[in-house]
C-alpha cells in the first residue's frame, strides 16, 4: 500500500465502509508511516468537529417546530 492509496480510501477508512482486509491493510501501513498517521489523526478530528457544528442545522423536527411556531405568531 502506498501514501497515494491511504489519501484516496481515507475517507471511506474513517466512515468505516472500508471491507475488513483493506482497513487491516491502512492500519499497518499508519503503523509505518507517521505522514499518514498524522493525516488521518487530523481528518478524524476534522470529521468530529464538522458534526458537532452541524448537527443542530441538520435537526429537521427542531425546524419544523420553530416554522410552525413563527406561523403560529403570525396568525
Ligand atoms: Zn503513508
Amino acid at each position: 500500500m502506498l501514501c497515494d492509496d491511504v489519501k484516496r480510501v481515507m475517507y471511506f477508512f474513517l466512515d468505516g465502509s472500508l471491507g475488513d482486509q483493506k482497513r487491516q491493510t491502512i492500519e499497518i501501513h499508519l503503523g509505518d508511516c507517521p505522514d499518514c498517521e498524522t493525516r488521518v489523526t487530523i481528518h478524524r478530528r476534522l470529521r468530529g468537529f464538522f458534526r458537532k457544528r452541524l448537527a443542530p442545522l441538520t435537526a429537521p423536527e427542531t425546524l419544523r417546530v420553530r416554522v410552525v411556531q413563527s406561523l403560529r405568531a403570525g396568525q
